[in-house]
């Protein structure tokens, strides 16, 4: 069986860091190593919509501005499936016949639903959630078993998603004894600290929902501002550098490698060395800040020039995407035919069902 991959963002901001090395970089690896039958990206805008109803524009404007990032980063539209995924009127029907097989307390145990919950202040009893937002999980189940994906490029706040998509396919091949849903599996980075990025304020994840991100498209001198004012520990320049925590070092451990060393902080090999030698102390935070926004606007550089040129060429992204979805349409549809025949609900295909009705009342 050749993979499908499929993976998704949710249009509430331009893209950061923290998608590029959790998952936009796999996706690109993942390109560009053709292993696959079908490749689909989604923008997930019904998902965004469950903790954003009131905010439509916010989900609307960042519809193209997630489309713009992926083509700065190097998605190609001749090698994956571009859709939106509000347009996929399957996922919904899929949805619905999935959240029977998910009981209440199994969606309020989800870690990721729970943390992002507590997050954001809804209210202490949780009165304030939405139920689309508790549920969404089972909405996710719904876009990668409409493609039947069994690849999916996250970060690693996905895995419990995936936990809940897996344990959906196994109940509902096993209730309606078939074979049609696909288990998948997580491609997490290869770098463990880009599992989960941490945000410029240090807080566990970097987030569009929690405003601490460098983002792709973020200008020079942003970058460097954004960098200059993330927290360090104050000390004296000579006492020794604490790495545990240090969210600087996690960057460099997520974006330097040699090259960068011999071209911009060529006292040092690597950072093994950096690291050994700051933890000797002597080495002050503004070095490393240095460092690191010289690293940063290497990498951001190309990716934002390349953002504006597409920038010219809006109708080319939509017209990108309306065909996508056209075609993302088309396969989630033959599942969701799959899926009802599976549960004996194609009534009006299904001439067994037809017959026996006939009889039943005939006879
Ligand atoms: P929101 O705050 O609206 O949820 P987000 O920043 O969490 O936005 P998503 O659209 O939810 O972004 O996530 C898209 C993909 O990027 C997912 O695969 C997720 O695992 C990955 N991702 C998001 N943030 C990070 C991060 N800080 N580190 C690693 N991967 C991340
Ligand atoms: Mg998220």
């Amino acid at each position: 069986m050749k993979n499908i991959i499929l993976t998704a963002d949710r249009p509430t901001g331009k893209l950061h860091i923290g998608h590029y090395v959790g998952s936009l970089m796999q996706r690109v690896k993942l390109q560009n190593k053709g292993d696959y039958s079908e490749f689909i990206v989604m923008i997930a805008d019904a998902q965004a919509l469950t903790d954003n109803s009131g905010n439509i524009v916010k989900v609307r404007d960042n519809v193209l501005e997630v489309m713009l990032d992926y083509l700065a980063i190097g998605l190609d539209p001749n090698k994956i499936t571009f859709c939106i995924q509000s347009q996929i009127p399957a996922l919904s029907e899929l949805t619905t016949y999935y959240m029977n097989l998910v009981t209440l307390p199994r969606v309020l145990r989800n870690p990721t639903v729970k943390s992002e919950i507590s997050q954001k202040e809804y209210d202490k009893e949780g009165s304030g959630v939405p139920v689309g937002f508790a549920c969404y999980p089972i909405s996710q189940a719904a876009d990668i078993t409409a493609f039947k994906a069994n690849i999916i490029p996250v970060g690693d706040d996905q895995e419990p998603m995936l936990e809940q998509t897996r344990e959906i396919v196994r109940s509902f091949n096993r209730t309606y004894n078939t074979n049609v849903l696909v288990e998948c599996k997580a491609v997490l980075p290869e770098n463990a600290v880009c599992y989960r990025l941490p945000g410029l304020d240090g807080s566990a994840k970097m987030s569009k929902s929690l405003n601490n991100c460098i983002y792709l498209s973020d200008d020079e001198a942003t970058i460097k501002k954004k960098i200059n004012s993330m927290s360090s520990f104050p000390r004296n320049i000579d006492e020794p550098g604490i790495i545990e925590g240090n969210v600087m070092f996690t960057y460099l451990n997520a974006f330097a490698n040699d090259a960068h060393f011999s071209k911009y902080y060529p006292e040092f090999k690597n950072l093994d060395e950096l690291t050994n030698a700051y933890q000797k102390g002597g080495i002050g935070d503004g070095r490393i800040k240095k460092f690191l926004n010289d690293v940063m606007q290497e990498l951001l550089l190309p990716i934002r020039e390349r953002r504006c040129e597409f920038e010219k060429n809006i109708p080319m992204l939509i017209e990108i995407l309306n065909k996508g979805t056209k075609k993302a349409q088309d396969m989630a549809n033959e599942t969701l035919n799959e899926v009802k025949d599976a549960m004996g609900i194609n009534y009006f295909e299904d001439d067994k069902f037809i017959q026996d009705q006939i009889n039943k009342y005939n006879n």
